[in-house]
């Protein structure tokens, strides 16, 4: 009972494997095409396991060409499925990479900032020695007029 249910659950799993164009049986036996010569598919072309076919005991491995064909033609389209899907994901790391890229030109205009606001330090620093020589000035324009005072009081 247990051998059977586990004969069919390799059954089952080998058959999900068995998708699209087979090169080889399940069981390892070289895969050879025949064709059909029933009135209900006259001349239609079948995949059969050598080995299957020579050994009556095997459970004979069939498969329809075209329908081969069909689950072939499924298979690249899931995988142009997936394709797209990962062209999808290359977009949005393209869209991460747009964001690194911003934020680099953000940096740089962060340090092109620091730049200008070091001139404006540097030109206000300038400005503020001019306005201390300035001060300097007034300060020896009080001192000659204070002491012109002081003069004309004596
Ligand atoms: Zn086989």
């Amino acid at each position: 009972m247990s051998q059977l249910s586990s004969a069919g659950s390799s059954g089952l799993t080998s058959r999900s494997s068995q998708v699209g164009v087979l090169s080889r049986c399940w069981c390892g036996g070289a895969i050879t095409t025949y064709t059909s010569k029933t009135d209900e598919n006259p001349y239609r072309r079948f995949y059969r396991c050598v080995v299957g076919v020579k050994e009556k005991k095997e459970k004979p491995m069939f498969r329809w060409v075209d329908d081969a064909l069909l689950e072939e033609i499924r298979i690249v389209e899931s995988k142009q499925n997936q394709l797209l899907e990962d062209l999808k994901n290359m977009v949005t790391n393209n869209v991460e990479l747009q964001k690194e890229m911003v934020r680099e030109m953000e940096e740089k205009v962060e340090k092109n900032m620091i730049e200008i606001m070091r001139q404006e330090l540097m030109d206000a620093k300038e400005s503020m020695e001019n306005s201390n020589k300035k001060r300097i000035c007034v300060l020896v324009v009080v001192a000659v007029s204070m002491a012109w005072l002081y003069g004309k009081m004596i």
